[in-house]
Order: structure tokens, then sequence, then C-alpha cells
């Protein structure tokens, strides 16, 4: 059959309207924010690729869920109708609901971490890390070695490295692991699947000794996608089988359902120990909620329940990572730096390959994420030396391995033509790489300094 467009398997019934703005204007509104996007404000941004997460556009279907919504304190129909929908995908008996993921990850960590416990994983998203360190314990990254290649094809880069992971359970004693942690996609490894057959032997090593296997499910669907079309034996299976045979492989999940549950807000944790559920449901009682609404509305639940089965539409997922890829593969094309293959949601370009020119002291990721803004009205974020870097005892930076933007693309949010449009500013952004110049930061907080930090052109 001839190729055809693969075209947004849905019409658009509410539109928001999107402010545009001219290059005088957005030099005036960069200069205000301090070279920094974070400080920029949404209507002064065209098309707005800050981030994939809580900003998908929701169905009519689960508006009018929203609209459903039982908001009983205890028992509502609202929650009986999640508790359905994440019991059908995980199988898993124990439901507890979340404000967000990190919330579900502050109940889980501080039950199994603190001081001596070692946590192992693929690659800990910053939350992950964040709450497992924030316990005492450490947090331990093992993804397979081709992940460290950027220009590397390699079907399954988010795999597990399972040799270091038998190595890393000899040195530590099993008795001392916290759990393992599968995230699906890797999001920090640049949005790159996790294989059902990696899962497996992971999934084994674990009973061999005893540990708890847990799967940060946030992009499930997603990784459910590239099993099916990149996996030997899993052509026929639909997505959602493939999740659920993903689940059946760990003792645990956490969710952040602002990703593939297609919700602005939302989590969860799943369970199947009894023992550890009725821990976290304490601890979720005290700090999010009662244990049937947990941090959420009762039509937050409702819109969460119906955005975990709309996700699984295999019409939404081609389009969802094809569209994704085809952002990325024009842009290889044309010659800018991306890694490579295309991950799930998001694409990163590599700035360091782009502008040679300026050391990495010099932020060349925040160099490209402000030409991205001042050219074209697009928001992205540094994923480098501003986002990593460190100082050592003398005040130097330690910079980080790799000088990345990425660029997450919002679920359903965005047509072609925005896509295009912004593949076209990538014309502009190469034509003028070699005379563009590095950033110095005037001011910055202590932590996580890349939300607030301010910038100067050198
Ligand atoms: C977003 C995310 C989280 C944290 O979820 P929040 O809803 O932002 O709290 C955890 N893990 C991964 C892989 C994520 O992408």
């Amino acid at each position: 059959m001839k190729h055809r467009t693969i075209i947004e398997p849905f019409k658009i019934k509410s539109v928001e309207p999107i402010t545009l703005s001219t290059e005088e204007q957005r030099a005036e509104f960069l200069t205000k924010a301090h070279f920094n996007p974070f400080l920029l404000q949404s209507n002064q941004v065209i098309i707005d690729l800050l981030t994939d997460s809580g900003t998908s556009a929701m169905s009519a279907d689960q508006w009018a869920g929203i609209m459903k919504g039982d908001e009983s304190y205890a028992g509502s129909n609202s929650w009986l109708s999640m508790e359905n929908a994440v019991k059908h995908l995980t199988g898993m008996e124990y439901v507890l609901p979340t404000h967000q993921g990190r919330a579900a990850e502050r109940i889980i960590y501080s039950h199994l971490g603190g001081k001596g416990k070692t946590f192992i994983s693929n690659t800990h998203f910053d939350t992950t890390r964040a709450n497992i360190e924030y316990s005492g314990a450490d947090a331990l990254d093992i993804p397979i070695q081709e992940s460290y290649n950027t220009s590397l094809i390699h079907p399954f880069k988010g795999n597990m490295d399972t040799n270091k992971l038998k190595e890393l359970i000899q040195v530590k004693g099993a008795e001392n692991i916290g759990a393992v942690i599968l995230t699906v996609t890797n999001n920090s490894g640049g949005g790159q699947p996790v294989s059902m057959a990696n899962t497996k032997e992971v999934s084994q090593i674990c009973k061999e000794h005893d540990i708890l296997l847990l799967l940060d499910c946030c992009r499930v669907a997603e990784n459910a996608y590239f099993i099916k079309h990149r996996e030997e034996g899993f052509e026929n299976y639909t997505y959602e089988e493939i999740a659920q045979e993903m689940f059946s492989l760990v003792n645990g999940a956490a969710m952040s359902s602002k990703k593939d549950a297609l919700v602005n807000m939302g989590g969860f944790l799943s369970l199947r120990d009894k023992e550890i559920a009725k821990e976290c449901t304490n601890m979720l009682i005290i700090t999010e909620g009662f244990s049937t609404y947990g941090g959420l509305s009762g039509r937050d639940m409702e819109a969460l329940a119906i955005g975990l089965k709309e996700v699984f539409d295999p019409n939404y997922l081609h389009y969802r990572i094809r569209s994704t890829t085809y952002l990325g593969e024009k842009l290889n094309e044309m010659g800018v730096p991306v890694m490579m293959p295309i991950g799930g949601h998001a694409v990163y370009v590599d700035a360091q390959k782009l502008y040679p020119h300026i050391p990495a002291r010099e932020y060349p990721g925040q160099a490209l994420a402000c030409e991205l803004y001042l050219k074209g009205g697009i928001r992205t974020v540094e994923i480098g030396s501003v986002m990593f870097g460190k100082y050592d005892d003398d005040r130097n930076l330690i910079t980080a391995p790799m000088e990345l933007v990425r660029l997450a693309i919002p679920r359903r949010v965005y047509t072609q033509s925005h896509i295009e449009y912004v593949i076209e500013t990538f014309e502009e952004i190469l034509k003028d790489a070699s005379s563009i110049s590095g950033y110095e930061i005037t001011e910055e907080p202590k932590f996580l300094r890349h939300f607030t930090a301010k910038f100067k052109p050198l």
C-alpha cells in the first residue's frame, strides 16, 4: 500500500488559543526571564515542549467523566472506576491513589528505604532518586552499556545490565537491597524502552534472591508499543496484554498518571503484598488522604480510569510514537545531532555537538534552549550542566556527562503543522549555529538550580 500520512486520530472539539509573538517581543520576554525558559509565562510561548507531564489533552469521554465525578469522602463510585481500571491493568490486589507519582514514591520508598539500603534501577528518575536518598538509602543506576552511546541504534536501550545486577547483589547482600526498579520507558535515559526478555531476566534474578521488583510504569503503554514492534513473539498481543504481562513479572508499581493515563494530575501505587500494602496505606492516610481517594478528587479518579484505557488504543499509540519519531528523524536527516533511536515521549538534541565551539562550562544546552525560544517561541529544557552541574570545593564547575536539550511532546496537544514549524525553526538554528555564544549563571539557588537560576549571555 502507498505510504500515507499518519493523521492525528482525533478531531478538535475545544481549542486553546496560542498567543503569537515576534522575535523582538520574545527577546524582551527572555531578557525579563533572565534567559531561563522556566521563568517565562506560558502566554509568551508558541509551542511548549517543556514537558509531557500533566500536559495531555483529555478526551470528550474524560471530560464527561469529570462531570460524573463522585466526590464522596469514602467509597465513591469514581474510586471504584479507578480501582477497577488499575487492577485490570496491573493484576495487583492493592491500589493506593496518590496525587502524583512522587507521592507514591515517597510512601513506598520511605517504607522500604533507610540507611544501609540500596536500590538498583536501569535509571532512577530524579524524583525517585530524591525520595530514596531522602530516606537515607543509596540509588544506583545500571543501564546496559549501549545506552551511553547516543548515536548507536539498539532496540531496547532502556534495558538493565543483568550481569551488573548479579554482581551488585553479591557485593551488597540481597537482604540490603530495598528493591530493584525498572523504569519503563527509561525517562532519564531518553525515553528508551525496556524489553520483555530483560524484564523476565531481572524478575528471575530478583525471585532467586527474594528481592522486591517494582515497575516505575509512567510510560508503560509507550513501552508496550516498542515491544510489539521490536521484540519477537509479541506481534499478536494487544498493547494492553503486553503491559499486563510486564506487570505480572513484578511485585509492585508506581505510576505518575500525568504521563500515560492522559490526565493533568494523578498517580497510584499498586502492590501484591498485604503487609507492605497495610504499612503504605497507613502512610497514605496520614499524608495524602483516605484510602479511597488519596490526594485526588472524585473527578480526577474518573478521568484517570478512562485515560488508562484510552492510552492503549492502537491508533492512538501508533500516532503517538510515530509522530515523536517523525520529528526526531526529520531533525536527524537535516543534520541536527539527536539521540538515536528516537524514544517514546521526547526528542533529545545533543547541544555540545551542535555548538562545539561553546565549552560545557558556558552551557551550550542553555544556549540552544534560548535560541529555540528566540527564533520560534519554542520552550524546551536543558538537560546538561545547568541541570546536573556541581561545584567542587574550589567552586570549579564539574560538568555533566552530556549537554542535551529535550523536546518533550505533550500527548494529543499539537498537530503535524506545529511539528513542521519546529522542524523549520531548526533550519534557522543550523544556519546560525557557529555564531551563537554561551551563557553564564548570575544567580542560582542551592538545590535544583535549573528551575530558577538566572543567566547572562556571554
Ligand atoms: C514524572 C515521573 C515521575 C514522578 O511523577 P510526578 O507525577 O511528576 O510526581 C516518576 N518517574 C518517572 C519515570 C517519571 O517520568
